[in-house]
């Protein structure tokens, strides 16, 4: 079958350190035109000469090419549409924050097992929104309703938010935001290095940046279009000597041969990158899958690899209805038991929030 063709990120321009995501297109609502970042964006594109479409009416995205699932998913994932929050009503984000806050959605990475696939539908367009100052305004309602308690506020629940952060500056103007609450905070995640931007804001310590990380092999396979461990490793230390609180998520999980070697030398390269007094937190997720990811996954990503076979996994029932397939109990031990001793070896003083 024909392997999937993962674009290449191109530079922003000649002298740019890290690679950027440059859109095939770049899709205006006509309501973004109408706000300075909306008029600030359409310029930058023009220069670039990138193609430029307008949406007919808010929400509505037409004329992205493709005709079989996997063009339609690596056009739609070139496309990025500049839109207007409206619905300022935010979801739920159980377990880790109390809501998500809406930056931006989808990502420019090709991440096979990616849960966005089973949320955002067959054509995961990115989305930007230039009205991020109503966004934090609807934030501090939020906040003010809880109050005295803290209300904490996820980043990336439905895309990754550095890709697009030179872009739009979102991810900086809310930890300013939420430096300045007294009751707000704010946290997101990352498969991404290109933070710099982000290193000078005075946070307060109320914004908590974690990366994602994996061995380089399950990264190299399996998350193309994001950055290298190592870029995200440098990225992390930079993070620690800027003094946010700083959270990793390994995941997922992958236990192929030589799973353990790897893993181990991961969070060792980390220990040795970090700056010496940070104690990050740790959540660490095991790969699993649903019957709908599979489906999705073998449509788009038809060479995939990934360790999908129902008879080496154990059926877990969700509580919506919905299972899920995991690894078999001794495999969940086995997993449990080794990052349990590595993780209290290498940072004695960091907390595993969880594993699954
Ligand atoms: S980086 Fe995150 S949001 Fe982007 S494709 Fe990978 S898993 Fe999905």
């Amino acid at each position: 079958m024909e392997a999937l063709v993962v674009p290449r990120l191109p530079f922003r321009k000649a002298g740019d350190r890290l690679k950027r995501f440059i859109p095939q297109r770049a899709v205006f609502e006509p309501a973004a035109l109408e706000y300075p970042l909306g008029k600030e964006l359409h310029a930058h594109f023009r220069e670039l000469g990138i193609e430029i479409q307008k949406t007919p009416s808010h929400n509505r995205v037409t004329g992205i090419p493709g005709k079989t699932p996997k063009e339609k998913y690596v056009q739609a994932k070139q496309s990025l549409v500049i839109g207007v929050r409206r619905t300022l009503k935010f979801s739920s984000c159980k377990p880790s924050a109390h809501f998500q806050l809406p930056l931006a959605t989808s990502c420019p990475g090709f991440c096979e097992y990616c849960y966005l696939q089973t949320t955002l539908g067959p054509k995961p367009v990115l989305r930007v929104y230039v009205n991020i100052e109503e966004v934090l305004e609807q934030a501090q309602k939020y906040i003010d309703e809880r109050a005295p308690e803290i209300t904490i506020f996820e980043g990336a629940a439905t895309s990754d938010p550095i890709p697009v952060e030179y872009l739009t500056g979102s991810l900086r103007k809310s930890i300013e935001f939420f430096a300045g609450t007294e009751l707000g905070r704010f946290r997101f995640v990352t498969k991404f290095g290109d933070v710099d931007s982000l290193l000078d804001i005075d946070h307060k310590g109320h914004t908590e940046i974690r990366y994602s990380l994996n061995t380089q092999t399950v990264i190299g396979q399996y998350e193309k279009g994001t950055a290298p461990l190592a870029e995200r490793i440098e990225a992390a230390r930079k993070t620690s000597l800027a003094k946010y609180p700083l959270g990793f998520l390994i995941a997922p999980i992958i236990a192929y041969d030589n799973w353990k070697e790897e893993y181990s030398q991961v969070i060792e390269d980390l220990a040795s990158s970090l700056a010496d007094d940070s104690k990050p937190s740790f959540e660490l997720i095991t790969h699993r899958f649903t019957k709908k990811a599979k489906n999705n996954i073998e449509q788009v990503f038809p060479d995939s690899t990934l360790p999908m076979d129902e008879e080496e996994r154990q059926y877990k029932y969700g509580q919506f209805g919905y299972g899920k397939w995991v690894y078999p109990k001794e495999t969940m031990a086995e997993i449990r038991d080794f990052f349990e001793e590595k993780l209290a070896q290498t940072f004695p003083q960091s907390e595993i929030k969880y594993l699954v």
